[in-house]
């Protein structure tokens, strides 16, 4: 048997009927860009969040950049989040100017340690980004306490966290504002690159419409006004379609970027939406499946913590023997992934933090010992069995000698 970690092609097996039809209409459409796909997807993808403003962008790296920009963050300023995530959450910080700052994170849930944000806290600290790693909602009830408490924002990563919830209301509501990645291999991906930024406040949103066009148009002028703290009424113009050729889009009054989600791409998410909560229901029934029948007691499981809802984006066993288990399980044409083996403050570009070996212990420990198993909504049985029955199978002492 062979099971990746991933399998995109099975679930377009079950959607190609209605993704293919769909993607022809826009091409014979021509209609490419800021058209009436990426309206109600973003209408529809706030709907189901429950969150007032829906805003797409090209992926998820520029959701969090723009959501910085957007909340005025810049040179000078500090940012805290957790060292064990993909890199673009840090590197968004520095793109827009900014220094990351890292506190360690929770061993059993690989979420930022509340315990660990406020001694990192200085004059220069504006935000913190809490990422809902592997679709387990970080610990907001604290975070928001010390945001509150310090006066900071609090910007949500929950590209890994379409669905999860946190005491009922769904990862991406509670902080001041949330982005989301539509790449390929996220528990709800595109057939590109995508992303979204939500936020339930219209002025944030306002500044984050203008940001993705250029600093341009009316949205543009309205932004100029809120980021300099200008109460003058904008005058309304008529002509809103900017598909073709909308004389407001030559108009710019803040530097932005070009950075849309394209007709495309919407129209292929839209047909996704519908299926996420069945999709992270399996994700869930899967994780279930291997935390009841994973035996061996060389392997750490996953913890799920109470008013949690975790989307299970990965699986993630702990072996004090990773590489070991790997290959075995390679051999079995298992196939599985670290994520990560180095923890952000010790990537080399980082090097100029001046943070060392040590500093970050939980995220240094966890990032020698984690290993990914499938856990995509498509696996049959056989699969899970196979897999199960591999890993309780690994024994320590014998791979060891090899
Ligand atoms: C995927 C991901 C991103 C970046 O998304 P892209 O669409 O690849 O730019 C950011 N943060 C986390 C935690 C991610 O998993």
């Amino acid at each position: 048997m062979n099971v990746p970690l991933i399998d995109l092609k099975a679930q377009y097996e079950n959607i190609k009927i209605e993704l293919n039809s769909r993607v022809l209409d826009i091409l014979s459409s021509v209609n490419y860009i800021m058209g009436g796909q990426v309206e109600s997807f973003e209408r529809e993808f706030a709907s189901y969040l429950d969150v007032k403003n829906a805003i797409s962008v090209a992926n998820g790296t520029d959701a969090l950049v723009i959501a910085m920009k957007s909340l005025g963050i810049g040179e000078g300023d500090e940012v805290i989040t957790t060292p064990y995530t993909f890199f673009s959450t840090a590197e968004s910080i520095s793109a827009v100017g900014a220094t990351p700052v890292f506190a360690d994170v929770d061993r059993d849930t690989f979420n930022i340690d509340v315990r660990k944000i406020e001694e990192k806290i200085t004059k220069r600290t504006r935000a913190i980004i809490p990422v809902h790693i592997f679709g387990q909602p970080a610990d907001m009830n604290e975070i928001l306490n010390i945001a509150r408490r310090n006066n900071l924002f609090v910007i949500e990563d929950a590209c890994q966290a379409i669905g999860a919830e946190h005491y009922g209301k769904k990862v991406g509501t509670l902080g001041d504002i949330a982005c989301f990645s539509f790449f390929p291999t996220k528990n709800l991906g595109c057939a590109g690159d995508g992303g979204m930024i939500v936020t339930n406040d219209d002025n944030i949103a306002t500044i984050v419409k203008a940001l993705r066009v250029h600093g341009s148009g009316e949205n543009g002028e309205k932004a100029y006004n809120l980021l300099n703290h200008i109460e003058e009424p904008i005058l309304q113009e008529k002509n809103n379609d900017n598909t073709i050729y909308n004389p407001l889009k030559y108009y710019n009054f803040i530097i932005g970027f070009n950075s849309r989600l394209d007709e495309i791409q919407a129209a292929i998410l839209r047909v996704k939406l519908k299926s996420i909560d069945m999709w992270n229901e399996k994700r869930t029934k899967n994780a279930a499946f291997y935390s009841e029948n994973i035996i061996n007691k060389s392997i750490v499981k996953p913890v799920e913590v109470s008013h949690k809802k975790h989307v299970y984006h990965m699986y993630i066993i702990q072996s004090d023997y990773r590489d070991k288990l790997a290959s075995y399980l390679k051999e079995r044409n298992i196939a599985t992934g670290i994520y990560y083996p180095v923890p952000v403050h010790l990537q080399k570009v980082y090097h100029n933090l001046g943070y060392k070996e040590g500093d970050m212990p939980v995220a240094e420990y966890l990032s020698r010992r984690t290993l990914a198993i499938p856990i995509y909504p498509e696996l049959s049985v056989e699969q899970k069995l196979y897999i199960v029955n591999a890993i309780n199978d690994f024994e320590v002492n014998k791979n060891n000698e090899k």
